[in-house]
């Protein structure tokens, strides 16, 4: 008998949607696609705007309270992409920023050694299975081609293997055993060559990530604002990597957007600073809609920690692909004053601080003059919280994302927050005539000053209703006759489907309260 066919995962048939609904669409599609690289359609594109302007609105604009009971200082930035090539040997990109990475000989596939994990007989008999995100996969070679059972298999990193096992490994791609090489160094960095001369002294890369040109910065923000340490800067923005495998649709990609905030205190207050940071990070995630039990810290184990850190802890999303595992979504870090050390190293410019409140605090206590001199003066320590914004859209639409069985109209839909949905509201006339596409038009004017609307008087009303669950749309409004005599209108409501009669000029303040809630 035929084997049915295979059901599609979750994260294909949210793939399908996002591309169906023009949330995502692959670059290039038409010239048949770019590995890494990601286009954010109409939808995607608000819904990505939303989340980086509450991401602003709770650094820049309205910053938590600190542990004083003072609002924290945050003052906002955009460099450039492009920045001096001797930002990336301060950094230690250009020497560190390389991954081991291991080639399949057969495939020709690349992996970085630190994602690849293999199934290990426990009793060392037989071959071993590796795979980078799809277990399921090595799984059923496990059954088909050893006729044993997982279980029967323990779970390693593949650099945790012994170089004489790799030939009993069946890479991640292949039915072949021995076909992966020994993990060798990869430059993640794209590089680009500004100006007419293409050689290697013109080489400057694009960055790989958005904090170095904070630190750059930080001498001008010091010098031209009315910020004191401790503060901190944040920046959203394009980063570059040239990731070996982009793997699981926009979760790692080449080409991605980060936001990023670096907080500079003093040293002997940064643990404070990172325990703060910490907790307020994953308020913020949870702020977003992100159920708790989907969220989790991962402190870094201490080999795992840079030498210069003194603390980083990873907050992670149970994303489908990684379940019941989870996957990193954002790193705070506490970076002790490495960045600023080296870049002051580097350039030869003084990128130290003088604390005059702190001078005047141990002058009072009576601290000896030498000891006000060297203690007021100083290195600021770093806090980054560092996330990715578009891997923060990937969080959003698995969360959102239902698949009902028999739900009236359509059975997938996004149950988006309303705040971070990218239409909040749908404004129908039920028929297109009759004087109703008039008056839905006109409030569709009115009210797309204040929110995001959309205006459809085609199809049948259950139609358009199941196209608006389907984006993720909260609230949709219906003129019908009624409305004509009684100037009341229906609002219905994603979730629950419920629909219930207001007045039509009660509808912004009803759909306000909900996005406010
Ligand atoms: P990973 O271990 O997943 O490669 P990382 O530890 O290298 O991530 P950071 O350098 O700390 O990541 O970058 C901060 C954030 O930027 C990450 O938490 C992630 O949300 C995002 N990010 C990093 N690399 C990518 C990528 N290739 N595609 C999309 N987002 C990314």
């Amino acid at each position: 008998m035929a084997d049915a066919p295979a059901q599609p995962s979750v994260m294909e048939q949210i793939v399908s949607l996002c591309k169906r609904r023009g949330f995502v669409y692959p670059a290039s599609e038409i010239y048949g696609g770019l590995n890494g690289f990601w286009d954010y359609g109409p939808l995607g594109v608000l819904l990505k705007n939303n989340i980086r302007d509450w991401w602003w609105r709770n650094m820049v604009e309205c910053p938590p309270i600190g542990p004083d009971g003072h609002p924290v200082d945050i003052v906002g930035l955009d460099s450039a992409i492009i920045q001096h090539p001797k930002t990336w040997k301060a950094s230690g990109h250009v020497e560190s920023f390389n991954d081991p990475m291991v080639d399949c000989r057969e495939t020709k596939g690349r992996y970085r050694a630190d994602h690849v994990k293999v199934f290990v007989p426990k009793d060392g008999k037989g071959f071993s299975y590796a795979f980078v995100d799809d277990r399921e996969a090595a799984e059923k070679k496990i059954k088909r081609d050893a006729k044993r059972n997982p279980v029967d298999y323990d779970e390693v990193i593949l650099t945790t293997l012994p170089l004489d096992a790799y030939a009993k490994v069946v890479g991640p791609d292949t039915k072949s055993a021995g076909t992966l090489t020994e993990p060798r160094a990869f430059s993640l960095m794209l590089d680009t060559y500004p100006g007419p001369i293409r050689d290697e002294n013109n080489k400057a890369y694009l960055r790989p990530e958005t904090a170095q040109g904070i630190f750059l910065d930080f001498k001008n923000i010091v010098d031209t604002t009315r910020v004191k340490v401790p503060f901190g800067v944040a920046q959203v923005g394009k980063s570059f990597r040239n990731e070996v495998t982009p793997r699981n649709y926009i979760f790692r990609s080449r080409e991605f957007e980060q936001m990023e905030m670096e907080f500079f205190c003093p040293p002997d207050e940064a643990l404070k600073w990172y325990e703060f940071w910490r907790a307020e990070r994953m308020k913020w995630w949870e702020s977003l809609g992100v159920s708790k039990e989907n969220l989790r810290f991962r402190d870094h184990d201490k080999d795992e920690l840079a030498f210069y850190s003194k603390a980083t802890v990873d907050i992670e999303y149970r994303y489908p692909f990684t379940a019941p595992d989870f996957g990193e979504l954002e790193g705070v870090a506490h970076r002790g004053d490495y960045d600023l050390t080296q870049h002051s190293k580097h350039s030869g410019q003084k990128l130290d601080y003088f604390d005059q409140e702190l001078q005047l605090k141990l002058k009072e206590q009576g601290a000896s003059p030498e000891d006000v001199k060297a203690k007021s003066r100083y290195i600021p320590n770093v806090i980054e919280p560092a996330s990715g914004l578009t891997r923060a859209v990937l969080v959003l639409l698995c969360e959102a994302y239902r698949n009902e069985k028999g739900r009236q109209g359509t059975e997938e839909y996004l149950s988006f927050k309303p705040q971070f949905a990218p239409i909040k509201l749908g404004i129908f006339p039920l028929v297109n005539k009759d004087g109703m596409p008039e008056v839905a038009e006109k409030l569709y004017l009115d009210l797309r000053k204040t929110f995001t609307c959309e205006y459809d008087p085609k199809q049948s009303i259950g139609k358009r209703y199941a196209r608006m669950d389907e984006i993720g749309t909260p609230f949709c409004v219906t003129i019908d006759g009624e409305t004509l005599k009684d100037q009341t209108v229906t609002i219905r409501e994603r979730d629950s489907m419920k629909q219930e009669r207001i007045a039509i000029d009660k509808v912004r303040a009803f759909v306000q309260e909900k996005l406010n809630g």
